[in-house]
């Protein structure tokens, strides 16, 4: 197996690819009310251009790819893209991050056609809260994509809650306790400042909370080898993640670049400088200028991104780069 490296010693060996920028939800701490100003069908790159590029990073030893947006189950056929792409030599994990809305009509589709997990994103077990938080959407319908994804086998299935003060904080503990009950994977995130909402949680004061069901146990990763550091509450079936971006940056370990929907490769969801594969590949450029593109935008990948000293401007980055 070939490792790539970035200018930091960084192993980069996982891909998260943007399908869409569109969404169906509306959630207020991602995107403006208004939405975004919406990429052109003809400017998304197709399911063949997705899988050169994922050829080309393959050859180079990216070893995993995840599959987001927007919402990446709104685009047409996602199943065929996750046929191609799990059929391409080298490529040992492809997953999906997904508001689970759709899950329950694509997760046995998206199994047969070679998705190994999902990651569902839920801030809340509460119908009305949930309507106020992602604009207009129902829990049931998440609720009931997540059941599909654990009984298709989409294992181990990651559940991603936003913590806000004073919106969904108060379901710290809900959250946990499913770690019980259902044997849930839960993540806590701390909120990044993609819109005006400030309402940040820092993980140790989640940690707090949690800790009063019982103390965390470190544990390893249960899957995939990204920022979260996991725990256990004795006796849960289930793990606890955090992921700090805010309070405990996780740049140093940082084994990732993303492709957005549009075709530009960034070497950091919080940096600006992507490189346009769109061009290159509408012009047929071969496997190795696709190749020499994706080592140019590692080499540009940064130590550490600038969050905390607000020196850049975050609105609708979700939306734009893929989350
Ligand atoms: N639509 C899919 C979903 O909901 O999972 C994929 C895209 S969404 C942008 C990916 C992840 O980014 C979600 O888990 C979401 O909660 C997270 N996210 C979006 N805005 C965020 C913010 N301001 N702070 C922290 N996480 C955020």
């Amino acid at each position: 197996m070939i490792d790539l490296f970035d200018s930091f010693q960084r192993r980069i060996s996982y891909l998260r690819i943007s399908v869409t920028d569109r969404c169906n939800l509306r959630c207020i701490y991602c995107m403006p009310r208004e939405g975004v100003a919406l990429i052109a069908h003809g400017d998304l790159l197709s399911y063949e251009e997705i899988r050169t590029v994922v050829r080309a990073a393959a050859g180079l030893g990216i070893n995993e790819v995840r599959l987001t947006g927007g919402e990446p189950l709104i685009r047409a056929e996602l199943p065929i893209l996750v046929r191609m792409l799990s059929q391409i030599e080298g490529i040992e994990e492809v997953s999906l991050t997904t508001n689970g809305t759709l899950l329950q009509k694509y997760a046995l589709e998206l199994k047969q056609a070679g998705l190994k997990r999902v990651n569902v994103s839920l801030d809340t077990l509460k119908a009305d809260r949930f309507r106020y938080i992602t604009r207009f959407g129902e829990v049931a319908d998440v609720l009931a994509g997540i059941e599909a994804a654990m009984v298709n086998g989409l294992c181990p299935v990651k559940i991603n809650m936003v913590v806000m003060r004073d919106i969904n904080d108060d379901e710290v503990l809900d959250f946990s306790s499913m770690t019980y009950k259902e044997g849930w994977h839960v993540r806590f995130i701390e909120l990044m400042p993609f819109t005006d909402m400030m309402q940040l949680v820092p993980s140790s004061e989640v940690r707090q909370r949690v800790e009063v069901l019982g103390v965390l146990e470190p544990c390893p990763s249960i899957a995939g080898n990204g920022p979260a550091r996991y725990f256990r509450l004795p006796g849960a079936r289930g793990t606890i993640g955090f992921i700090s971006p805010m309070t405990e940056p996780f740049c140093s370990s940082c084994n990732r670049i993303r492709l957005t929907s549009c075709g530009s490769l960034c070497p950091c969801l919080l940096s600006d400088n992507g490189i346009d594969l769109k061009e290159p590949l509408r012009k047929n450029a071969s496997i190795r200028e696709i190749e020499r593109l994706i080592l140019e935008a590692v080499g540009s990948k940064s130590e550490h991104h600038h969050l905390r000293d607000g020196a850049v401007l975050m609105k609708g980055r979700m939306c734009r780069i893929g989350g």
